[in-house]
């Protein structure tokens, strides 16, 4: 099925007489009739549900939708992006190992990355994604077990190539994870492109509505975990009664050990009623994401030729420096624009506070329009250096376009210029 019939229909197919839609299973737990049984459970978490810290009906569905979309062999959702982000790592890195990522990623997993696992004795080696093969080949350590990269950056909003990362982490025997947050599956499917791992903060465009914060990790399948890297995931597992993961679980062992170990241990699973929210949004995902490009290249044209814009970022601009690669990997372009707004600083904050339409708020990616301030707002714990290695200027103003009329949009836009 195509992704238009996927966002409706994959993860819950009604029997005869269930409900036409997937209903919320608002319990932490699920009734046996014998103590045997619960034990056959316990033996094989994966056969049937326990407890729903780790696995719930609701949740299930939409792991199954999103794992079809992303063209993966399995899904786990988690309590937030920053959840996802920090479980896909530790799912194959411990104390003592490290892994590459480039600069240009979204704030808080910078932060996540730089300071709160190298805490935890996992060490993050930044990348300029522009260095040569053999640049980044140098980068890497006995140690390194991974490559991260975002698809479209926030809010840098370079084009990360897929295909280059993937090939030079395969020829270091490690996966590449890369976060789809802002393509989604319906602009992009990193798997296809060579990714192994794919996750999203399902806060931002697959719910859409601003109304849950959630995240989620696609397991491709595909990477072979028994070139001698990761023993986690080749050697008897204590915790599980000596299962392997690999051996019991073969394709899906990355999806299922991040599930049995670091969920069961953290908690960190989202409430039924929010996989039930984020599913409504997934089923008009593939009709909002047109609308979000076509209204975001109207108002990016817009912007690249209005006077008070020194520069502009969006990939979809032909004369943006990652356009070819944007055409390469994107059915379209998203709906988020970054751009530099002559004055600096106190001109970016004077046009924010000007925008009527648009709401100012530490959001992206949601069906209205907001607009965003990185460093005053979401960046600022990052020094002047990290800002540029981030791609942010201080008068960068990142504009989320939504769905509204595109003509309301441009004229709050030009209003807000006229205040100047
Ligand atoms: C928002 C975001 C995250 C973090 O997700 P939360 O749901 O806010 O925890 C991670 N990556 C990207 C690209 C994001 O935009």
């Amino acid at each position: 099925m195509r992704d238009e019939t996927l966002c409706l229909h994959a993860g819950y197919t009604p029997k005869n007489s269930e409900p036409r839609v997937v209903p919320i299973v608002q319990s932490t737990t699920y009734v046996y009739d014998s103590t045997e049984e619960v034990a056959s459970v316990f033996d094989e978490p994966t056969k049937s549900l326990i407890y729903s810290r780790f696995a719930n009906p609701t949740v299930m569905a939409v792991e199954q939708k999103i794992a079809e979309l992303e063209g993966g062999v399995g899904a786990m959702c988690t309590s937030s992006g920053q959840a996802a982000t920090l479980l896909s790592i530790l799912n194959i890195c411990s104390a003592g190992d490290s892994f590459i990522s480039t600069t240009e990623i979204y704030g808080g997993t910078f932060n996540l990355f730089a300071v709160t696992l190298k805490r935890m004795g996992i060490e993050c080696i930044f990348i300029d994604k522009n260095w040569s093969d053999e640049e980044i080949s140098k980068a890497f350590k006995p140690n390194t077990k991974a490559v991260f990269g975002e698809t479209i950056a926030n809010p840098a909003l370079t084009v990360f190539d897929i295909e280059r990362f993937a090939r030079i982490a395969h020829a270091h025997n490690v996966p590449l994870i890369i976060d789809n947050t802002f393509a989604t599956p319906v602009l992009c499917k990193p798997i296809d492109f060579g990714a192994d791992i794919v996750i999203h903060s399902t806060s931002k465009y697959l719910d859409g509505h601003a109304v849950q914060v959630g995240g989620v990790i696609v397991d491709s399948g595909n990477f072979d975990w028994t070139n001698g890297k990761f023993p986690d995931f080749t050697e008897p597992d204590d915790s599980y009664h000596g299962i392997t993961y690999v051996g019991t679980y073969g394709k899906a062992a990355y999806i299922i050990k991040a599930r049995m170990q670091l969920m069961r241990d953290f908690g960190v699973y989202p409430a039924a009623h929010s996989a039930f929210l984020l599913n409504l949004g997934l089923e008009t995902l593939a009709v909002r994401m047109q609308r979000y490009c076509e209204n975001a290249i109207t108002v990016a044209k817009f912007l690249e030729a209005n006077e008070n814009v020194a520069s502009i970022r969006y990939p979809g601009l032909e004369n943006d420096i990652d356009h070819e690669l944007a055409k390469k990997y994107l059915k379209g372009t998203s709906g988020v624009i970054s751009f530099v707004i002559k004055g600096g600083k106190e001109t970016a904050m004077k046009f924010m506070n000007s925008l009527k339409l648009a709401s100012n708020e530490v959001h992206v990616a949601d069906i209205r329009t907001c607009v965003l301030h990185p460093a005053s707002e979401t960046h600022r714990q990052l020094t002047d250096e990290q800002l540029v290695a981030a791609g942010i200027d201080p008068g960068l103003i990142r504009f989320s376009v939504g769905l509204e009329n595109i003509e309301d949009i441009l004229d709050d836009i030009k209003q807000a210029f006229a205040a100047l």
